[in-house]
């Protein structure tokens, strides 16, 4: 599982840059940044897992954006593109080799978190109708656009049999 876990004042959202709105862009260290209304604030109610998210088996929570200056859609790599969550080699020591993708949202984190794991050799699937995107100027379009071409596989929840 992974739960966005940012700072206070964390460099993605607009808040934090004078004269910024959510969903205006900035210039990072990294490159161009969405800003976003302040999210999943570590510890806060809004950081929380769902309640009703009935996950027994799930062994790791990796959490994301705990680096003021950093954002990190993938849960793969942060995104300045260097720092690694340490997902991809935590599977690979534990003989995964196919990854399913649900969650939020499906144009940004689901995206990144996507292609990351198809540059790590992963077997990737996104299950279409478990992701809602946010869908900001055809992103959702480009994303599947770019998922595709980077060999992602789009499925539906009805496709999937549990043994
Ligand atoms: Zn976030």
């Amino acid at each position: 599982m992974t739960q966005d876990w940012h700072t206070p004042g964390h460099a993605s959202f607009a808040s934090s840059h004078a004269g910024k709105k959510p969903f205006e862009t900035t210039q990072l260290a990294y490159g161009t940044q969405v800003l976003w209304p302040d999210h999943c604030v570590q510890g806060s109610e809004d950081a929380a897992l769902l309640k009703d998210l009935k996950l027994p088996t799930a062994q790791l929570i990796i959490r994301k954006g705990f680096h003021k200056d950093v954002d990190s859609y993938s849960t793969f790599e942060e995104a300045d593109r260097k720092t690694s969550t340490g997902l991809g080699p935590y599977l690979k020591a534990r003989g995964v080799d196919t990854v399913f993708l649900t969650g939020l949202a499906t144009d940004f984190c689901v995206l990144w978190s996507a292609v990351d794991a198809r540059k790590l050799g992963f077997t990737t699937y996104v299950i279409e109708d478990a992701t809602r995107a946010i869908d900001l100027n055809g992103s959702l379009a480009a994303a599947w656009k770019q998922m595709t071409e980077a060999g992602v596989k789009r499925i539906q929840s009805g496709d999937i049999q549990v043994a």
